[in-house]
Parts: structure tokens; C-alpha cells; sequence
């Protein structure tokens, strides 16, 4: 017979893995993004992200380079340095910020 154990996951279905210990995944949601508590980009109806890309013709080859950033739309290009990340990495939202508005208008 195949062994039988609970995991628990995040209730705000952020990705974050699985774990067997729920203190765990409580601390997790308590400062989860996906928490609208935490008043992040990710649940603000302001908040979106967009892609961009730039050609290199001075490199060998014209490479592209794509790249995406938060951007807000109550106060735009504001923030938009401090949420630009490199390419692959988590774009950093804005935590418990003060325009925030929830996307579900309940707030
Ligand atoms: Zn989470």
C-alpha cells in the first residue's frame, strides 16, 4: 500500500510549493502577493504588466532583448524604475501600497 500524507498549499493559488508543515504555508500567505491584504500590484485593479523589447544592430548578431515591468495605471511612470526587472526573474510588485484598489472593486 502507497503511504498517504497531507501537504498544504497557498489558499491565494500563488504557485508557491507544496509544504507538510501548515505553520508554514500560514506564514507564507501572511505575506503572500497574492494576498490582497498585502496590497500588492498583482491583486490591484491599477496594477499590469508590460512587454517590451529593444534590437541591438551594434552587437554581433542584432540580438533582441526582451524584458518586462510592472507598470501602474494611476500612477503612471512613477514607479516603473523600481518594478523594472531583468529578463526571467519575478517582477517585483509594490507591497502595501497606499493607491492600491482591489481588482474584485470590493474595497
Ligand atoms: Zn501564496
Amino acid at each position: 500500500m502507497p503511504i498517504e500524507y497531507k501537504i498544504y498549499g497557498c489558499q491565494f493559488m500563488c504557485g508557491t510549493r507544496h509544504r507538510k508543515n501548515i505553520k508554514e504555508i500560514q506564514e507564507h500567505e501572511e505575506k503572500c502577493w497574492y494576498n490582497p491584504k498585502n496590497k500588492t500590484c498583482i491583486t490591484c485593479s491599477y496594477g499590469k504588466i508590460v512587454s517590451d523589447f529593444c534590437d541591438h544592430p551594434e552587437m554581433e548578431g542584432c540580438p533582441t532583448e526582451y524584458w518586462k515591468y510592472r507598470e501602474c495605471h494611476e500612477e503612471s511612470n512613477l514607479e516603473m524604475e523600481f518594478k523594472q526587472n531583468s529578463f526571467g526573474q519575478n517582477i517585483i510588485p509594490i507591497t502595501d501600497c497606499s493607491k492600491w484598489k482591489s481588482k474584485k472593486g470590493d474595497n
